[in-house]
């Protein structure tokens, strides 16, 4: 494999997809070497294949929003790679959402799903329907019309979709409602990130957020840091920022900072348990602003404009979307004397980003390995609703525990450089890569 001349044909052939080339640029260069040692995945065309998706669904999503007006949005399903199990991977509603974007998330999903032992292939999925200030009965439409094209395509054994930016607990019910009402199928495991009462996993929720800080424990302990004591900055304050926030402070660090696409709050005294549940409000309230969160607890200040990164934090956790955190970030974190970023959102990092923290030399881990913990927990959702049983928070954490340690381990593993820094991004590709690779040639030229 070269991989300038296998990006120069990607390029040609994927002009302006930015996010898609930007993810596969990624992963070949961090396994070029690797590859370039097994003549009989050069003999299978095998990274050629895995590049690419093996389908994409797109198709029209109309309906009727509160002032009667008829809407019309795009919808898709990107099955990337069912290598080794079913399609899985969310579903992303957010007024940016193009092939591109979906292509890149998949691509991530395939190698992050080959991560957590479980056996799930990559899909990802979504529309540029903009949640933004919709009703509830806006948002219950919407996906209602959603599922009218997409129930033919996803299935227990086939596709299983979840949530992502824009699709939460909410979504997923008024999914899960269309889906049986025109499949006439009623088995719980078609959708995951469920509602307790009717086939969710405990744990589910939070499980994005916990995992990326155990995620997080592994990498301190074995740099001979700590968590207790240390200031974290989260960007975004949704679903995925929650679960940081709550687990962080959980474990004894201090939340200064949270964000939205207004700016920045800074927090100084940490997060309290009435401040983490209020981050829900927040989201729930379809406004995307983070300002009130200042007006509700004073001791905490609003700066309009300003990214998480400004504040001066020891782990920076990027937890809302791709390439929020850029090269001039990356230099205002290290001056500031940032020792760790671990990516809780997907591909939240720019490549001069991750590039500046891994010249530093400080602890950096990517989003595949880092937030695994979510889609981890859709499988154990999974495992669950094959069986007609729900496991106990016990039971669930325990084995998301389990399975974050893994991914470090195999991260630690594939990652360890000569001179003893852990290339998290190598180690986190190669892993993913080797797994999804194998299965491919075991199972012959499809
Ligand atoms: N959207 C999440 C991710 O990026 C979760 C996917 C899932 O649970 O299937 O991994």
């Amino acid at each position: 494999m070269n991989v300038q001349n296998l990006m120069a044909e990607l390029e040609r052939k994927h002009p302006g997809e930015s996010e898609y080339l930007q993810a596969v640029r990624e992963v070949l260069e961090s396994i070029e070497e690797v590859y370039n040692q097994h003549p009989e995945f050069e003999k299978a065309k095998i990274v050629e294949r895995i590049v690419e998706p093996d389908r994409i669904f797109t198709f029209r999503v109309t309906w009727v929003d509160d002032k009667g007006e008829v809407q019309t949005n795009l919808g898709y399903r990107v099955q990337f790679n069912s290598a080794i199990g079913p399609y899985k991977g969310g579903l992303r509603f957010h007024k940016a959402v193009n092939p591109s974007m979906l292509k890149f998330l998949g691509f991530e999903q395939t190698f992050k799903n080959a991560l957590t032992t479980l056996p799930m292939g990559g899909a990802k999925g979504g529309s540029d329907f903009d949640p933004v200030g919709k009703s509830d009965a806006e948002i219950m439409r919407f996906c209602q019309a959603f599922m009218t094209e997409l129930w033919n395509n996803i299935g227990v054994d086939t596709d299983v979709p979840a949530g992502d930016v824009g699709v939460g607990g909410r979504e997923i019910g008024f999914l899960n409602g269309m889906y049986q009402k025109l499949a006439r199928k009623y088995h719980t495991g078609v959708l995951t990130g469920k509602g307790m009462t009717w086939g969710g996993s405990i744990l589910r929720p939070e499980a994005t957020g916990f995992g990326a800080l155990y995620f997080v424990q592994h990498m301190l302990q074995m740099a001979g840091k700590k968590l207790e004591g240390a200031t974290v900055a989260i960007s975004g304050f949704g679903n995925v920022a929650w679960g940081a926030a709550k687990k962080a402070t959980e474990l004894g660090a201090k939340v200064i900072a949270i964000s939205g696409p207004d700016g920045v709050i800074y927090n100084p005294n940490g997060m309290t348990d009435e401040k983490i549940d209020y981050m829900l409000e927040l989201r729930a309230s379809n406004r995307n602003i983070v300002a009130p969160f200042a007006e509700k607890f004073k001791d905490a200040t609003f700066t309009p404009g300003k990214k998480a990164w400004s504040i001066k934090c020891d782990i920076a956790l990027p937890c809302a979307f791709q390439n929020e955190l850029n090269g001039d970030d990356a230099a205002e974190l290290l001056k500031n004397g940032t020792w760790c970023c671990a990516e809780v959102s997907n591909m939240g990092c720019t490549p001069e980003a991750i590039h500046a923290f891994q010249k530093a030399g400080i602890l950096f881990a990517p989003g595949k390995a880092v937030n695994a913990g979510g889609v981890a927990t859709s499988g154990l959702e999974m495992t669950q609703n094959c069986m007609h049983l729900s496991w106990s928070g016990k039971e669930v954490d325990e084995r998301l525990h389990t399975i974050m340690a893994s991914i470090h381990e195999a991260c630690v593993e594939f990652g360890k450089q000569p001179n003893g820094y852990i290339d998290y991004v190598k180690g986190a590709n190669i892993a993913g890569f080797m797994k999804v690779a194998r299965a491919m040639l075991e199972q012959g030229i499809i």
